[in-house]
């Protein structure tokens, strides 16, 4: 059988909050748990979005709670090569194209394909867009079911190289988990939506099919997911234990009272075994 190797992957724009830190440890705990692989990669691609130090931040902070990843951590800006020849071959296929087009001008609504026609735009320095071929898309999600979805109408031809020269969030994370070998992703339900997109992208490039498992977010008193813009509270080696407990129960794990104050690492082995008894009832 196929080792599972799973993966979690923070944009180092703030330090790790109790939402982030529920898709790192249900991403941890489900390999673990099928004796798996676990990996971890900042996704670091968008410089202008980077909020210095916090990419060690968050790998300081996981390894304080006893999160202990296989294998380097990968940069993604250290993988712009193998972005630049995945574009090169998807022009070569001639599935790109340059757009002009503002987010003004598109206002928001699904691309109508403006620019899929005109010739003779230039390739560099303009945002390229995909030409969609087939649109309807789906997969099994662990967590929500079965997620349809019909692209052109969702978004219609995505942009997967901006203007500016940063490679789109789909292609990188694509071609990041083919190369690292992920065979499980498990994240927070607001990603699930633009998982369909990266579905049709691993299909266009023959990569392998992943599983994926969309976690309930964790929100904040207004019922608005927790998010660094939002402001939520960056996770401290002081505040580290306290949280763990917190995601445990958001993931419907609930130690013990007596438990509650044990050493992350005790709290991690224990959620364990508890998390192979909630996936297996989740399969069943
Ligand atoms: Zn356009």
């Amino acid at each position: 059988m196929q080792q599972t190797i799973g993966r979690f992957a923070p944009t180092p724009s703030g330090g790790l909050h109790l939402g982030s830190l529920c898709a790192a440890v249900a991403s941890f705990l489900n390999s673990r748990a099928q004796g798996g692989l676990w990996k971890v990669r900042i996704d670091d691609i968008d410089k202008a979005r980077e909020v210095p130090g916090s990419g060690k931040s968050i790998l300081y902070v996981l390894d304080a709670l006893g999160m202990e990843w296989d294998g380097p951590v990968v940069y993604q800006s250290q993988q712009i090569s193998s972005y630049a020849s995945v574009i090169d071959s998807l022009i070569e296929r001639q599935l790109l194209y340059p757009c002009t087009c503002t987010r003004k001008k598109i206002g928001g609504r699904p691309y109508p394909g403006n620019c899929s026609r005109l010739e003779g735009l230039s390739f560099a320095n303009t945002q390229l867009r995909l030409r969609l071929e087939e649109s309807r898309i789906s997969f099994n999600d662990a967590y929500l079911g079965r997620i349809e979805g019909d692209l052109k109408k969702d978004s219609g031809d995505f942009i997967v190289k901006r203007a500016d020269g940063v490679f789109s969030y789909d292609i990188s994370t694509v071609i990041d988990d083919e190369l690292m070998g992920i065979t499980e992703i498990i994240r927070g339900a607001d990603l699930a939506r633009l998982t369909l997109r990266q579905v049709y992208l691993q299909n266009l490039l023959s990569f392998k099919d992943i599983n994926y498992g969309h976690i309930p977010l964790v929100c904040d008193a207004n019922g608005k997911k927790l998010s660094k813009q939002g402001g939520a509270t960056a996770i401290t080696i002081d505040s580290a234990q306290k949280t763990m407990v917190k995601a445990l129960l958001h993931l419907g794990l609930n130690p013990k009272p007596e438990m509650m104050r044990e050493a992350s690492s005790v709290l991690l082995t224990w959620a364990l075994t508890q998390w192979q008894i909630v996936n297996s009832k989740r399969q069943n």
